[in-house]
């Protein structure tokens, strides 16, 4: 039974509610699995790279504490209380524990189980569930967001955010949460309201390839102008795209949160977008969408309809600086400025960790000429981003902000490239908080601006 109906049956709702709450525990449905709890030997060599160990500095609150915990709640040691449920949220699920691990544990299967377990039992406050009924009901949903993005473009247009950010009234009269937002909200401009690619777009020259492109829930929203590039970086270089109309979001928001029902729901819907168009490949040039869509044959392995299909999808999916590496840049590219440019890619956890890519975008910035590659120091820890982690753990998210700029801008150098929308909104924000003008951009942004002969300002 869930804990809500067990609340409505009790006739004295604050004498039982501590009751209730010390009670609580995974249900019976895929709780995270005892045999990767047990392949963990507790050594250690994950917490350094934890990010939120190295800023909670609690050993519940790193990868080896959440395993522990998972071990006593399935163990009915401890219950699934407020207070741990806070441990699990804390994760941000950046995966760089998986790639330490000396003993492969799999802690993204294990966190992915109790986050849905968390989502299933853990009752949450009022407020806190309210907001995630917010993100979940709009953040997927491209046209609903572009309703609530209305009166936020005047916002902006008036002058009005620059008023109150200045005057500090939002930092004094806004819950933290949607201060949080607000603060990586950025500038709207009238192309966010509408998709303007058309279904096929030609390649330039002899075809090579038929790509289908995943635009993103929110990356077309916030940032259409890496879409766009993106598409002309891919046609210069002989790919015919194809832009399914139907496409909505891919499902990572909601399973990087533990919301099985809508991820199945919208990965499902993502499969159908893109069925039956003979494609070589489906790319995407956001991290966290293309770690999911890797993984759809895994989330709807028990989907008799779907689980076949899920698998194929999958195969042909890859993050666009993946397949371009892979096929090779043929177009012909120009230094994006007369002196050396040095650049400082930024690794999106999701890309690196989960996706484990990170030498294909160096191997295409450094085709352009005149190109510098620069690494920072801790160039494997997240920024903070994290999906909606920056708004669900703002201060959390808000320190790893600060550190991964100031780590960046130490390198000296004049760009950054990120390839997740989720880091760029991180990053840019940051960059505005220390008062830094470096140049941030997408590396499809990047290219197309080499490819295309654009010089930068
Ligand atoms: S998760 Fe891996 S690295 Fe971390 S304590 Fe367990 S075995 Fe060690
Ligand atoms: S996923 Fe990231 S934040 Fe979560 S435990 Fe692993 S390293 Fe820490």
């Amino acid at each position: 039974m869930q804990v809500s109906e067990q609340i409505s049956d009790q006739p004295n709702f604050d004498q039982n509610f501590d009751q209730i709450l010390s009670t609580v525990t995974f249900d019976s449905k895929n709780p995270p699995n005892p045999e990767l709890i047990d392949a963990c030997v507790h050594c250690g060599f994950c917490l350094s790279t934890c990010p939120s160990y190295r800023v909670i500095g609690k050993e519940t609150d790193s990868p080896r504490g959440r395993i522990y915990l998972m071990d006593g709640i399935n163990e009915g040691d401890i219950p699934l209380s407020p207070a741990i449920a806070g441990h699990f949220d804390s994760c941000l699920g950046c995966l760089a524990c998986v790639t330490t691990c000396p003993s492969g544990v799999q802690y993204d299967q294990l966190i992915e189980a109790t986050r849905a377990q968390v989502e299933r039992n853990h009752l949450r406050s009022l407020p806190e569930k309210l907001l995630r009924q917010f993100i979940f009901s709009t953040f997927p949903y491209p046209n609903r967001l572009r309703v609530l993005l209305a009166p936020l473009l005047v916002y902006q247009k008036l002058g009005l955010q620059k008023l109150l950010r200045s005057t500090g009234w939002l930092e004094q009269f806004l819950p933290k949460q949607i201060k949080a937002m607000e603060s990586v909200l950025p500038t709207l401009t009238t192309q966010a309201f509408q998709d303007t690619l058309p279904e096929l777009i030609a390649a330039k020259g002899e075809r090579r390839y038929r790509v289908g492109m995943l635009l993103g829930c929110v990356q077309r929203v916030f940032l259409p102008e890496v879409n766009n590039a993106t598409v002309r970086v891919l046609t210069a270089n002989g790919c015919e795209v194809v832009v399914p109309k139907l496409q909505g979001c891919c499902g990572a928001l909601s399973h990087h949160q533990g919301q099985e029902a809508q991820t199945l729901e919208l990965a499902k819907q993502t499969i159908d977008a893109f069925a039956d168009l003979n494609l070589d490949a489906v790319v995407i040039n956001a991290s966290g969408c293309g770690h999911t869509l890797k993984e759809y044959g895994h989330i709807l392995k028990d989907d008799p309809h779907y689980a076949e299909k899920a698998k194929l999808f999958s195969a042909k999916v890859k993050d666009v600086q993946e397949f371009l590496d892979k096929v090779g840049l043929t177009a012909k590219m120009s230094p994006l400025q007369e002196q050396p440019l040095t650049i400082a890619y930024q690794d999106a956890c999701h890309m690196l960790h989960g996706q484990k890519i990170s030498l294909e975008p160096r191997r295409l910035l450094r085709q352009i000429p005149n190109v510098q590659l620069r690494e920072s120091v801790d160039a494997s820890l997240c920024c903070g981003s994290a999906g909606i982690y920056n708004i669900l753990q703002p201060e959390v998210g808000h320190e790893l902000g600060e550190q991964k700029v100031t780590n960046l801008t130490d390198t000296g150098a004049q760009l950054i490239a990120s390839a997740n929308v989720g880091c760029i909104t991180q990053i840019r924000k940051h960059l505005q908080l220390q008062g830094h003008k470096t140049l941030l951009m997408h590396p499809m942004e990047i290219l197309d601006y080499s490819i295309r002969g654009q010089k930068l300002e």
